[in-house]
């Protein structure tokens, strides 16, 4: 299955509902190749039910995703028939792995070594043999400065260092798009500014990325598009400039409560 943009993603008429509730409304988005696009909004507002759409950690109820010229839909499309859905699973799987993703509260294996978090995945994704992966998995912690601590435990870590870790690991399997959902909010505020400056380097490097946030100063320094979400859905968007002076008052309020 193909599909014909340009786009590395894009959302058609995309939702999301647990049970009866509807908590992303239809929603169509594309992200180019090499964009940076900020998400704020307030909390419940859908910003991390839109990020999981993406990589169907939570898969949309209805709409289409296409992913580097690869269309994607719900799961109740196939689920009915098994014959279909394994392959379907495996293309997943696939996608999964094409899209980075670095949560708040890190999700770093407690039971493995700094460098086996890293490995593991070099390991079952990209078949690589222990000795290469852990060769690699010390190569990606170098990058966000962690490679003297490949043999410690998480436990042994700041959340700072947590987070490079996570961040290292899910680079190492070269992504084309990364996803960060506040990836700085669970972090002591000394600490924020060094896990801010690896993702600032890593959109400077031309990742393409969607951040949440509510570092205003990152997106309006970083972001080439800032969206604002309210409500389950995407209120305004915009280049930095223009949410200088939002259209919406929703998008007014917002910023003035978290300044
Ligand atoms: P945000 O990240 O902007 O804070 P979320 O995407 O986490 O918002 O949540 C949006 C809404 O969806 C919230 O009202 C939340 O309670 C609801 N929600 C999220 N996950 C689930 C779930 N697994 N089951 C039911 N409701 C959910
Ligand atoms: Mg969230």
């Amino acid at each position: 299955m193909s599909a014909s943009t340009s786009s590395l993603l894009e959302l058609r008429q995309v939702t999301k509902q647990f049970g009866e509730t509807t908590v992303l409304h239809p929603t169509d988005l594309q992200v180019e190749r090499g964009e940076v696009v900020c998400v704020i909004g307030p909390s419940g507002s859908g910003k991390s039910t839109l990020l999981r759409c993406v990589n169907f950690i939570a898969p949309p109820t209805t709409g289409t995703i296409v992913f580097d010229g690869e269309e994607y839909r719900p799961p109740k499309d196939h689920r009915w028939i098994p014959a279909l859905g394994i392959p379907e699973e495996q293309r997943l799987t696939r996608l999964r792995t094409q899209v980075g993703m670095v949560f708040q509260q890190f999700n770093v294996f407690p039971h493995l070594t700094v460098r086996e978090n890293v490995a593991l995945g070099l390991r079952k994704t990209c078949g690589l043999g222990k000795k290469a992966a852990d060769a690699r998995a010390v190569e990606e912690l170098g990058k966000v400065g962690m490679a003297e601590k490949a043999a410690a435990y998480p436990e042994q870590l700041s959340g700072g260092q947590k987070q490079r870790v996570a961040i290292a690991r899910a680079l190492a399997l070269e992504p084309k798009l990364m996803l960060f959902d506040e990836a700085t909010s669970a972090l002591d505020p000394e600490l924020v500014g060094g896990v801010l400056q690896i993702m600032r380097d890593l959109a400077a490097g031309g990742m393409t990325m969607m951040v949440v946030t509510h570092e205003m100063r990152f997106a309006m320094d970083v972001a080439d598009r800032v969206i604002f979400m309210d409500r389950g859905g995407i209120v305004e968007q915009g280049t930095p400039e223009q949410f200088k002076s939002p259209q919406h008052e929703r998008t007014r309020a917002f910023l003035k409560s978290i300044n």
